[in-house]
């Protein structure tokens, strides 16, 4: 069994951190009146965001653009996120991370949008160890272009055959997500999904996008282990 969590918003709350930094990256290179409210963010995928910022702004979206800014929102973040642990994860996480990494035969991973560099020091910043996630599908991970977060289930179900060796049937595996992005992407490749709702998505509209079961955050660790471990 695998456990796919998505990170901003399902697992952590960096308040805005991501946007306020990508903000502050962006009116440092392309110039003061770069904004970030007229893009949508929550649930996409971080390469997406990043183009259309570029594309909100008036501003080409060149490899190089795209480089620099990308440069520029690490560079921030990781100002605005030290030290690590300054942060707080969302109610129930660490509890369910620990629980579920006791269970034999349950693997933990990571299915989200951000880019690997920046999603690791999101995470660090509210205290979970990067390390609990035996595989991670990252943003950049899809080689399609555009890419979709339709693509990344995929990628989780061979990444997991290339550690284990074992092909896993897809209900087998769950995304455990806060948008209907989340939602989407697992009834797309035949995963089951737990909708939370600490997000900007409460629990019964993911359940109206088709998520298996939804609840409105994660601090019922029996329940929610009942159902990750039960036949859905
Ligand atoms: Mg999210």
């Amino acid at each position: 069994m695998l456990v796919l969590f998505d990170i901003d918003s399902t697992l952590i709350n960096t308040t805005g951190s991501g946007i306020r930094a990508l903000e502050s990256a962006g009116r440092a290179i392309f110039g003061p009146s770069f904004r970030t409210d007229r893009t949508e963010v929550a649930g996409r995928l971080d390469p997406l965001i990043l183009r259309d910022l570029l594309r909100d702004n008036g501003v080409e979206d060149t490899a190089e653009n795209l480089g620099r800014l990308r440069a520029g929102y690490r560079e921030r973040i990781t100002e605005i996120l030290r030290p690590p642990g300054s942060e707080r994860p969302l109610p129930g996480v660490p509890e369910l991370l620990l629980a579920l990494s006791g269970v034999k035969g349950v693997m933990l991973g990571l299915l989200t949008g951000n880019f690997a560099d920046t999603g690791r020091i999101k995470l660090r910043a509210c205290g979970i160890d990067p390390g609990v996630f035996a595989i991670a599908v990252w943003g950049d991970g899809s080689s399609h272009d555009p890419p979709s977060r339709d693509h990344l289930p995929p990628l989780a179900l061979s990444a997991y055959r290339q550690r284990t060796g074992v092909s896993l049937p897809p209900d087998r595996a769950t995304i455990v997500g806060d948008t209907p992005h989340d939602v989407r992407c697992a009834l797309a490749s035949g995963m089951r999904c737990l909708g939370v709702g600490t997000g900007s998505y409460p629990a019964e509209e993911l359940s109206r996008c088709g998520a298996h079961r939804a609840v409105a955050d994660l601090s019922d660790t029996d329940g929610v282990l009942g159902w990750l471990l039960g036949p859905g």
